[in-house]
């Protein structure tokens, strides 16, 4: 059965353009323009993924994505953000108060298609106790905060740790050096986005064979990390 998504955003020309991509991509399209019908469209119509932009008039984005969360019926319900450049702090507040991911406008469909996708499939994994990571010699274990790489321990900071849980939580996808301050600082704002590449450069001379070849933690030139796949 397709599923469904709720898009809550005022601009039509912005929901044009996601309804036909969604469409096009075999999902169902339903659509509120005001913050404040949000609640009442879920409850009527329970969907699978909700779309929802900061910028609303009723209520604004992120007092709707409070409300479903404060809900228990609704805090499983994925929520992609619509940001607009200048909305960092939202950004930020936004997955604080339980936002699944961000797009920042203008955005390539592409792109959100593929965040959807990917949130949908996140929803569909069974919740069960965070279990270790294996990725190919590195064994991850969030429950007792501890790295082996080839069966001997690795010691990591905190920080250190949580970047790597984050970047090996989610192989093959990249991520800016902003979205892993968000992701993994969060509101630690006395880091810049160069820190992430002091970190990265720790962690690498902890787990890599090569620190110049890095096998786990790679750089995507322009873009920023990600945690390759090569050896799966
Ligand atoms: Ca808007």
């Amino acid at each position: 059965m397709s599923r469904k998504i709720l898009i809550v955003e005022d601009e039509r020309d912005v929901v044009k353009l996601l309804r036909y991509n969604l469409e096009k991509e075999g999902f169902r399209v339903n659509h509120v323009s005001d913050g404040a019908l949000v609640l009442p469209e879920v409850r009527r119509d329970m969907p699978d993924l909700v779309i929802l932009d900061l910028m609303l008039p009723g209520m604004d984005g992120l007092e709707v994505c409070r409300q479903l969360r404060r809900n228990d019926k609704y805090a499983g319900l994925p929520v992609l953000m619509l940001t607009a450049r200048g909305e960092e702090a939202d950004r930020v507040v936004g997955l604080e108060i339980g936002a699944d991911d961000y797009v920042t406008k203008p955005f390539s469909t592409r792109e959100l298609v593929a965040r959807v996708r990917a949130l949908l499939r996140r929803k569909d994994l069974p919740d069960r106790p965070p279990s270790s990571l294996h990725r190919g010699q590195l064994m991850i274990d969030p429950t007792a905060h501890r790295v082996t790489m080839e069966g001997q321990t690795v010691e990591l900071s905190a920080l250190e740790f949580r970047l790597l849980h984050f970047l090996a939580s989610h192989p093959g996808m990249v991520f800016s050096r902003d979205q892993l301050l968000d992701r993994v600082w969060g509101n630690d704002r006395s880091v810049t986005p160069r820190s992430v590449d002091v970190y990265v450069r720790r962690i690498r001379g902890k787990i890599e064979k090569e620190s110049d070849q890095p096998a786990y933690v790679e750089t995507v030139h322009g873009v920023g990390y990600r945690f390759g796949t090569a050896g799966e």
